[in-house]
């Protein structure tokens, strides 16, 4: 019987190593790259339509035919079985990143390469899968989320608590998951696929390296759940033909510093911190619960902050709370509003760190403007709370 091609969508995987595509080495796990990955996956009778696979008699030790993109391989195309009811199937190609890494390694350098994969094969796919280690994984997502604000297709990151190559592996139903979601689904925007949920791109983080459930987004429900009957936020954009914004490439110099206020914390400190990074533009300051931070006249640390604020650095309060949430509810918040130090509401350090590194990579923008533009929440990554 031969399957309805227009219920069909193209998705691009980008594999960039992490846990999922790792293997057993002498040194232990690691993200190696070999064809291991795609034979896996083109053996799997969920990832892979059982008519395709016998039809090409394709075994695990088939030869794979790839082809080099630039210094990227990519793999043959794969078909998915039907994953709905009306037979709407997912054509897929993996396109792996030169380097394989264990996403600890990450860097904006690796977050410009695989945005300009997007972004060039925009119009060729009807939507992405982003493979990634779990470790920084919040983190790629959130600046993902950034850089294709408002464009009209699914981007989603994925990864895995256990390799593909070992036994009870997550990554099976992640990857599914994700291509369902990347493929099937009628919506759009940026997403974190993982133990059969969706979470907005700008709003998790990752809590657990062991429950399957690694990823939470603290302050605010999944976007989808994919359980027996799929459940959603009503108020997700669909699929349209938005382009996305003009590519932004990301300063790869270091320039955002983070800075966790703790017991003891003063000025200096902090300046100790910033001047070791001549290229920072920007700051994090992790605070105690609501936003509050030493600030009485012998810490110096008020001192600090106006003189950062001066020399145009964007400073930035976020909560150290695992639930975040910073208004300017204590006299300490609105002293640091008064000298332009920036509250960080509901942001996950992760989105703080994303939208920062985002916005000082913008050469068009004056201060003044980012310092707006931080303030006013961009896809949905924060909740702006007087508090009061
Ligand atoms: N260290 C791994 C990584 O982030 C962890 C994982 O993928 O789960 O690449």
């Amino acid at each position: 019987m031969t399957r309805d091609k227009s219920l069909r969508r193209k998705c691009l995987c980008i594999g960039t190593g992490g846990t999922i595509a790792s293997e057993v080495t002498r040194g232990g796990l690691a993200p190696t790259r070999t064809d291991l990955f795609f034979r896996r996956i083109r053996q799997h009778p969920s990832l892979t339509s059982p008519s395709e696979f016998t039809d090409s008699s394709v075994s695990f030790d088939s030869p794979v035919h790839t082809t080099l993109v630039g210094r990227n391989t990519l793999f043959p195309a794969l078909i998915t079985p039907d994953l709905d009811d009306e037979g709407r199937s997912v054509e897929y190609e993996i396109l792996d990143l030169d380097r394989h890494m264990d996403s600890s390694e990450m860097t904006p350098s690796e977050w410009n390469t695989i945005a300009s994969l997007v972004y060039e094969n925009w119009d060729a796919y009807d939507g992405f899968v982003i493979l990634s280690g779990t470790d920084t994984l919040a983190y790629t997502a959130a600046i993902l989320s950034f850089l294709f604000h408002s464009a009209g297709k699914p981007i989603v990151v994925t990864g895995a608590q256990i390799p593909l190559s070992r036994p009870r592996s997550d990554g099976w139903t992640n990857l599914l998951d994700s291509l369902f979601v990347a493929g099937v689904l009628p919506y759009a925007g940026v997403g974190i696929v993982f133990n059969h949920q969706v979470l907005h791109g700008s709003r998790a983080t990752k809590t657990s390296p062991n429950l399957f459930a690694a990823f939470t987004s603290p302050c605010v429900p999944a976007l989808i759940n994919l359980n027996v009957k799929i459940t959603l936020d009503t108020a997700l954009p669909l699929r349209s033909t938005t382009p996305p914004p003009p590519l932004i490439h990301l300063h790869s110099d270091p320039t955002v510093v983070a800075v966790h206020i703790y017991p003891g914390m003063t000025g200096s400190l902090l300046e100790a911190q910033v001047d070791a990074v001549p290229t920072c533009r920007a700051i994090i300051l992790s605070a105690y619960g609501s936003g509050n931070l030493p600030l009485d006249e012998k810490n110096g640390m008020l001192v600090s902050l106006k003189r950062l604020v001066e020399r145009e650095v964007l400073v930035v309060v976020i909560s150290q709370c695992a639930i975040p949430n910073v208004y300017p509810l204590y006299a300490q918040g609105r002293t640091l509003l008064s000298i332009g130090v920036l509250p960080g509401y509901d942001l996950t350090h992760e989105a703080a760190f994303a939208k920062l590194i985002w916005l000082v990579s913008q050469p068009k923008l004056t201060f003044k403007e980012k310092q707006e533009l931080f303030e006013t929440p961009v896809v949905g990554e924060m909740s702006v709370d007087s508090g009061v």
